[in-house]
């Protein structure tokens, strides 16, 4: 294996690393400007289902699942919450879904179709439809980054941790290495899990990557009193998702519809300097209480704000970068890149290693785009409600 550097210590960099060091003895770095899980990856809701929109998606999800077993057995201090997922659709959007539902038994994704939808104590619109994944559910952000950080160094692998990536190096046309403030680190294979940082990194070095990075925020709340058991929800029609969290507490998420899409300022930038729209939390609360009534009036607790990433075709981009030799992706998850990284890790581990692929992910190549399509998408401001909906 040649020496490997991975750029970014968040859920899809950690996954990259583990798969690598549990297949191949060589020398592997993870560098982060932060501590690890500084990114996204510590404010996520973790939610994870199966039924998704595209025939590799549903693939890779389906190796996911089966992966988060996996870590639940082998990671001290973690095991995936396997609650069920409902995903909620309102009447004019079930058709586009309902198409789908061949493309599951095909690929063998269990589901159940609840129409009306009638489920515990929650509660729906009484002409929508509901699509529950009974291998959903979710992993606790502060018990998976912990335990997959620490499996990570006892496999040998170094983790630098306050240490900014300044350049990638390149020589004759290929990938040499990286530089930081404190050194140069050679590599014959760099990984950039840097989320919504890779433009800044990559663009010196004339790599375009169509990806457009969005604010998004999620609260946890104490309810008035134990809420009964229910599974992770996409309520998409209410525009919000859920989940029990930790100590008897519920997480809602809610997206931003009207909010433009976020331009990382400066390299050094932090994700603690964003900030939620005013008056959010209240709206995110009210529309928990209708989906699910007995957590009315539950007391903010504490909340979250980060990033989600979208490509221009709204797919995610994961592979070899064809014009530079060396260089690997792993960005633009949508709101699922929690779900995808043991996926999105176990995949780029491959890419390394074998130069080709378990499952076919040609679709998320990173040299799919049209360069000039892919400059206009960048050039273009966008709103959130103009790029895809897509959830977990
Ligand atoms: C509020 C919220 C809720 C979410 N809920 C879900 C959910 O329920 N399910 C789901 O699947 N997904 C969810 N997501 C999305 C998910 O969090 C992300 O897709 C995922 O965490 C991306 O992981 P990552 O490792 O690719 O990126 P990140 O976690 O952002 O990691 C990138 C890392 O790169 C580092 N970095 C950047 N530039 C450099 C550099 N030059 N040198 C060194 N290091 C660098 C950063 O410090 C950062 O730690 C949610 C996101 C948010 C914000």
């Amino acid at each position: 294996m040649p020496d490997v550097v991975i750029i970014g210590a968040g859920v899809t960099g950690l996954s990259t690393a583990y798969h690598l060091a549990k297949r191949a003895s060589g020398r592997i770095t993870v560098i982060d400007k932060g501590p690890a899980g500084d990114g996204s990856s510590s404010r996520a809701a973790g939610i994870c289902t199966g039924l998704l929109w595209t025939e590799t998606g549903i693939r890779v999800r389906r190796r996911c699942l089966a992966l988060y077993e996996e870590l639940s057995r082998e990671l001290s201090g973690y095991a995936f919450h396997r609650t069920g997922c409902l995903n909620l659709f309102s009447a004019a959007d079930w058709p586009a879904r309902a198409a789908l539902l061949p493309l599951y038994d095909e690929l063998g994704a269990p589901y159940e179709v609840h129409a009306p939808p009638r489920f515990g104590q929650l509660r729906f619109a009484s002409d929508g439809v509901a699509l529950y994944d009974p291998l959903g559910g979710y992993s606790e952000p502060s018990e998976y980054l912990p335990a997959l950080t620490a499996a990570v160094r006892a496999a040998g692998v170094t983790i630098l941790e306050h240490t900014r990536v300044e350049e990638v190096l390149t020589a004759n046309g290929a990938v040499t290495g990286v530089r930081t403030a404190h050194s140069t680190i050679p590599a014959g294979a760099v990984v950039c899990a840097t989320y919504g940082w890779t433009r800044l990194l990559l663009e010196p070095l004339g790599v375009t990557v169509p990806v457009k990075a969005f604010v998004h925020q999620r609260f946890e709340a104490v309810p008035r009193a134990p809420l009964p058991p229910f599974p992770a929800v996409n309520a998409n029609p209410l525009g919000i998702y859920a989940r029990p969290a930790r100590d008897g507490r519920v997480l809602v998420g809610i997206e931003t519809l009207d909010r433009p899409n976020f331009e990382i300022p400066h390299a050094e930038f932090n994700l603690s300097s964003l900030t939620i729209t005013p008056g959010l939390r209240s709206i995110a609360l009210d529309r928990l209480a209708v989906l699910l009534p007995a957590a009315g009036g539950a007391q903010p607790a504490n909340e979250s704000v980060g990033l989600l990433t979208f490509s221009l075709d709204g797919e995610p981009i994961l592979g070899p970068v064809a014009q530079l030799p060396g260089l690997f992706l792993g960005l633009a998850f949508h709101s699922g890149g929690f779900a995808y990284n043991p996926g999105a890790g176990e995949l780029l581990a491959q890419f390394v290693l074998d130069g080709r692929t378990a499952i076919d992910v040609s679709t998320w190549s990173p040299n799919r785009f049209d360069t000039d399509e892919a400059k206009q998408y960048l050039a273009t401001p966008l709103l959130q409600s103009q790029t895809f909906r897509r959830r977990h």
